[in-house]
């Protein structure tokens, strides 16, 4: 443990929302219960609220990945307003970052989230408090990543590019821009003007790829034109995607416990990792949502040292070199 704990990691692949540490969660959803006898401008019935706060708080048990999206709903109903979004992405960068007892998760995080537009705050004043807490931290420690979602519309989607640009031309610490979310929803081709400007603008692509088997190929060729600097999971490529993805040696940020929970992933030792060690390709690894995984950075390591089955049995020197090659991903 000690071995894997002293080696700089870095977390590439964090969504906020789904990583927020479950004893502050449990914090918002107490005062959310207490404000919303009150509050009629909740868009979230509180009973879905406190369903899905319990599911959270028991543990998931998912059939497949589309219960996964159900969650985070309740989540968003608690992370609405600015003081309770500073809070969460707070306890975020603190759980990755911090290293008050001995070793951070991380020796650097991207942290990526998707600015919401809510009766409390526009989706700059999102961003902006996001950014207030990232930027608490050295440049070589935290950067914030803009998530696009599949299923917002044009609007939304050019707002949160236009956003992301102009804050960081003002000097806001933005590395790059996602597509994330729902992964059957959206027209993809839609989204292309808005990675094309972002990348123009300078900013970093990295884009959630082929998750599931159904994943149609001909969008996930159309998702690898937009060039992206880096793919989320790209679990299922095809022979073509995946000429492209060597040709252009396009980092995949892994997240092995995420893949076996949502079951898109059957078992470790099918894991498309292993595809990716053997050929030297590079990779990042990472843990997606810790909050409903209830997985960590360290955990994530642990995996590709324990023996098979249960984890992947490489050794020292070859974690250390994938520790390296997350380190070499980074957007900063
Ligand atoms: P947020 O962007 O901070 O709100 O984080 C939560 C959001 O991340 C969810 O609503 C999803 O859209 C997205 N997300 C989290 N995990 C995954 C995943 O495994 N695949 C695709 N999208 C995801």
């Amino acid at each position: 443990v000690e071995f894997l704990q002293k080696l700089p990691k870095a977390e590439l692949h964090a969504h906020l929302n789904g990583s927020i540490p479950l004893h502050l969660l449990q914090e918002l959803a107490n005062e959310y219960y207490q404000a919303s006898s009150n509050d009629r401008t909740a868009t979230v019935l509180p009973e879905v609220v406190r369903s899905g706060i319990q599911t959270l708080q028991d543990g998931i048990q998912l059939s497949d990945c589309h219960e996964f999206f159900a969650l985070f709903p309740a989540i968003y109903a608690l992370t609405s307003n600015p003081p309770a979004l500073r809070r969460a992405a707070r306890a975020v960068l603190e759980h990755f970052l911090s290293d008050s007892d001995g070793h951070p998760q991380a020796a650097y995080l991207e942290l990526r989230s998707t600015p919401r537009e809510t009766a409390a705050m526009t989706r700059r004043q999102y961003v902006e408090t996001v950014l207030d807490e990232v930027e608490q931290y050295p440049p070589e420690r935290a950067a914030l990543i803009v998530s696009l979602d599949r299923r917002m519309d044009a609007g939304a989607a050019a707002e949160c590019i236009e956003c992301a640009i102009s804050l960081r031309n003002a000097g806001r610490r933005i590395v790059g821009v996602d597509l994330c979310g729902e992964i059957k929803a959206g027209n993809m081709a839609d989204f292309e003007q808005h990675f094309r400007r972002a990348k123009e603008a300078g900013l970093k692509v990295t884009l959630h790829i082929a998750e599931v088997a159904e994943s149609p190929e001909d969008e996930t060729l159309l998702l690898l034109s937009f060039k992206p600097d880096r793919l989320g999971h790209a679990t299922y490529l095809n022979e073509a995607a995946k000429k492209i993805v060597h040709t252009y040696e396009i980092p995949i940020e892994l997240c092995l416990s995420s893949n076996l929970i949502t079951k898109t992933v059957p078992t470790l030792d099918a894991h498309h990792i292993r595809y990716y060690l053997g050929h030297n390709h590079p990779i990042a690894i990472c843990t997606d949502d810790i909050l409903p995984f209830r997985n960590s950075l360290l955990g994530e390591y642990a995996l590709l040292m324990a023996q098979p089955p249960l984890g992947l049995g490489l050794t020292e020197a070859e974690i250390e070199k994938v520790a390296k090659m997350g380190m070499e991903c980074r957007f900063l």
